[in-house]
């Protein structure tokens, strides 16, 4: 038996990142049209409802809203996205520090932007690059550059910022082909990133990886720009030593800002080749060390994007088999998503997700197949994304009488 103590439960949390959806062939959403045997079995001895990830009427970001699942309301714990995107690409973050997200961009003399992505450049040649502007000293400050996959990296910017005009600080990235690089000089911390884009542009420019290439990586564009600031950790908020299973980075960063051990999975991808049954196991293998298992599945939410119901029914059935798996555990099992992204909008959207936290004693009500509107009909009837860890420590036993 996996139990926790006398009777406090281990907790898998299945979040299928973009799982809601709106009607797309005959009134029925992609749920509705897709058989779910396993799914609609563990609604059986769970209960559901529908769940507002944020708040009623609220287009949820991925980021704001899982912090708020995981009982880190965004109002106060969301750092930005460039400092959850460093920690998941494995940068060690400092308090007080800046992170950016950071792409490699191809620009012309006067610093336009001609390719945002520098022809999505290959990752072997963005790591090439990036040995050369890995680190930096400018007016006391450090900058530290680190490439992920293609285009992509992170930036961190660490010293005393305080006081540098830190606050507000702004996109270099124009967000735009045509435009310049945005530089500015109105504080000392906007003075030296000015610096550090030019000083990159310069070593970039001489780089002889970009002389092979039609479109030279020779600048770097920053966006998301936040301050890392401690959280209290996962465990001893809640009391269970957790781990992330997950293949994009963001979500890791996220887990790693909570101080939940990143398992590494291979085949986890976080797209549409990603092996979901490779990630099943590894929740289950990670059941013996961890109470809590956070498991995220991101392709959903790529083919709501994308406008693709076909591989959204594809993933469903996938998803499906995973929560096969994972309920034959001795743990309860959440299921739910961190927002819709209906394939008929192809972006995210207010509506509430099914929630199911199964392998719990339940009433009955009834509901045979596992979708939005059969949810709709249950216990947990709407909730928002806050009520998610009570009722989580409340079902595995980790709740304690309120009064006498
Ligand atoms: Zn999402
Ligand atoms: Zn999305």
């Amino acid at each position: 038996m996996a139990h926790v103590g006398d009777n406090r439960r281990k907790v898998i949390f299945l979040l299928i990142d973009g799982m809601g959806s709106l009607p797309v062939k005959d009134g029925k959403t992609e749920w509705e049209l897709t058989p779910t045997p396993n799914l609609d079995k563990l609604m059986q001895k769970g209960v559901y409802g529908l769940m507002h990830p944020i708040r009623i009427g609220v287009i949820p970001g991925s980021d704001t809203s899982q912090l708020n699942m995981l009982g880190y309301p965004p109002e106060k714990f969301y750092p930005g996205r460039g400092p959850l995107e460093a920690l998941g690409i494995g940068m060690e973050l400092k308090q007080g520090d800046i992170a950016f997200r950071a792409n490699f961009a191809t620009v012309d003399n006067n610093l336009v932007v001609k390719d945002r992505r520098a022809g999505r450049i290959e990752t072997q040649d963005a790591h090439a690059l990036a040995r050369e502007i890995s680190y930096m000293k400018i007016d006391g400050l450090e900058f530290i550059f680190k490439a992920s996959v293609e285009h992509r990296g992170s930036v961190i910017v660490r010293g005393n910022v305080r006081g540098l005009g830190s606050e507000g600080i702004c996109d270099t990235d124009p967000h735009r082909e045509g435009a310049r690089v945005v530089l500015r000089e109105d504080n000392a911390l906007a003075r030296a990133i000015k610096k550090y884009t030019l000083k990159a542009h310069e070593i970039l420019s001489k780089s002889s990886i970009n002389r092979k290439r039609k479109l030279p990586a020779n600048a770097l564009l920053l966006r998301g720009a936040g301050t890392y600031n401690e959280v209290e950790p996962f465990e001893k908020r809640f009391g269970m030593k957790a781990c992330c299973v997950a293949g994009a980075a963001l979500y890791k960063g996220i887990a790693r800002y909570l101080g939940m051990h990143v398992c590494h999975v291979a085949g986890a991808t976080g797209t549409y080749s990603t092996d979901l049954e490779a990630k099943a196991r590894a929740a289950s293998a990670h059941l013996k060390e961890y109470d809590f298992v956070y498991l995220h599945v991101k392709a959903m939410d790529n083919a709501g994007h994308d406008g693709n119901v076909k591989m959204r029914i594809e993933m469903i059935r996938k998803i499906d088999k995973m929560a096969g798996m994972l309920g034959k555990e001795d743990a309860i099992l959440v299921v739910t998503g961190d927002h819709s992204t209906p394939p008929t909008k192809r972006e995210h959207s207010f509506e509430p997700v099914p929630i199911l936290i199964s392998n719990v004693a339940a009433r009955s009500y009834g509901m045979k197949k596992f979708c939005e509107v059969s949810c709709a009909q249950g216990e947990l009837g709407r909730i928002e994304g806050k009520d998610i860890m009570g009722l989580v420590m409340a079902y595995s036993g980790r709740s304690e009488k309120y009064g006498e």
